[in-house]
């Protein structure tokens, strides 16, 4: 394959390393990227695979970074995990349930952190995309559950 930039060098694949910086987040790194690199010019070529890839891996580090910190989960951060997972703001708002989905908008607009129970769900569902599965989607469905229970139980 010739190199669409220069093209005269051959796109050659190589494992990369990335300094990610999100605005709102520690920087980290992530490793282990699949790219193609051009041997003359060195413009290097991300197919759809390891774009994905990158987002699981950057989702990887958000989650274990945030999961014991759900208090302090920046709009800013949780704008980008929403895009990762390629919900809209009244998506991410029902799944959470009774919150209105412009408080994302806001959150992510100020930098101010999100409600600690948004910040479960949206990790929740993050993991759901990094795996696969969904494990986060039966969780949020237990709590609500949970909620119901206790709320039942406060009534009476
Ligand atoms: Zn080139």
């Amino acid at each position: 394959m010739k190199c669409h930039c220069c093209n005269k060098g051959r796109m050659i694949e190589k494992m990369v390393s990335e300094k990610v910086e999100l605005e709102g987040a520690p920087g980290f790194q992530i490793d282990g990227l699949q790219v193609l690199e051009c041997d003359k010019c060195h413009d290097i070529l991300v197919d759809s695979v390891t774009a994905r890839e990158r987002t699981k891996k950057i989702l990887r580090k958000l989650i274990q970074y945030y999961s014991p910190r759900m208090t302090k989960v920046p709009g800013k951060v949780a704008h980008w995990m929403r895009h990762a997972l390629g919900l809209s703001q009244s998506e991410l708002a029902s799944a959470v349930g009774g919150i209105d989905p412009s408080t994302f908008a806001h959150a992510a607009a100020r930098n101010s952190t999100i409600d600690h129970y948004a910040a479960f769900v949206l990790l929740s569902l993050c993991a759901d995309f990094v795996t696969e599965g969904s494990e986060g989607r039966k969780l949020i469905d237990k709590t609500k559950k949970v909620d119901k229970i206790l709320e039942r139980k406060a009534a009476s």
